[in-house]
């Protein structure tokens, strides 16, 4: 087992399946985004990182990769008590516009399960991201 990130706070297996539901292990695709040894390329795998850090509880990077503005309304543990609350079920990407390597916005469409309190959930979201300094950051959701 490699040792455990201080940035993750449950315990995780790196070959496991991602949980963004990419189909690869969490070490091929998300992990190294969360411990921020690579940047997200898109605005799709920072959405996809920020999905599997709410199932790691990774809250420093939940905070980091929010624009300003959604720092203002929130903090860290508000972000923790959300992320630790759910279990978090699976993620679907509906649709995505622009994003890519070279954009500087995109948006993404995706459905996110969750169960909270016993009860199953369907979060479905249009959000906008915003790349400032090569770095992609969510930004708000849109009206899809
Ligand atoms: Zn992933």
């Amino acid at each position: 087992m490699p040792p455990k990130t201080p940035h993750i706070n449950r315990n995780t297996d790196s070959n496991a399946p991602c949980p963004c539901g990419s189909q690869q292990s969490l070490q091929a695709c998300c992990l190294d985004f969360i411990e921020g040894t690579r940047l997200p390329p898109t605005a799709e795998s920072l959405m996809r990182s920020r999905y599997t850090a709410h199932s790691l509880v990774a809250v420093d990077y939940l905070w980091d990769t929010w624009s300003p503005e959604q720092r203002l309304r929130s903090s860290k543990s508000d972000i923790r008590a959300w992320a630790e609350s759910c279990d978090w079920l699976g993620l679907q990407i509906r649709n995505t516009h622009a994003g890519a390597e070279y954009d500087d916005s995109g948006i993404v469409e995706f459905v996110a399960i969750f169960r909270q309190q016993g009860q199953l959930h369907q979060h479905h979201e249009t959000s906008l991201f915003r790349k400032h300094l090569g770095k992609w950051f969510y930004v708000d959701h849109v009206e899809p």
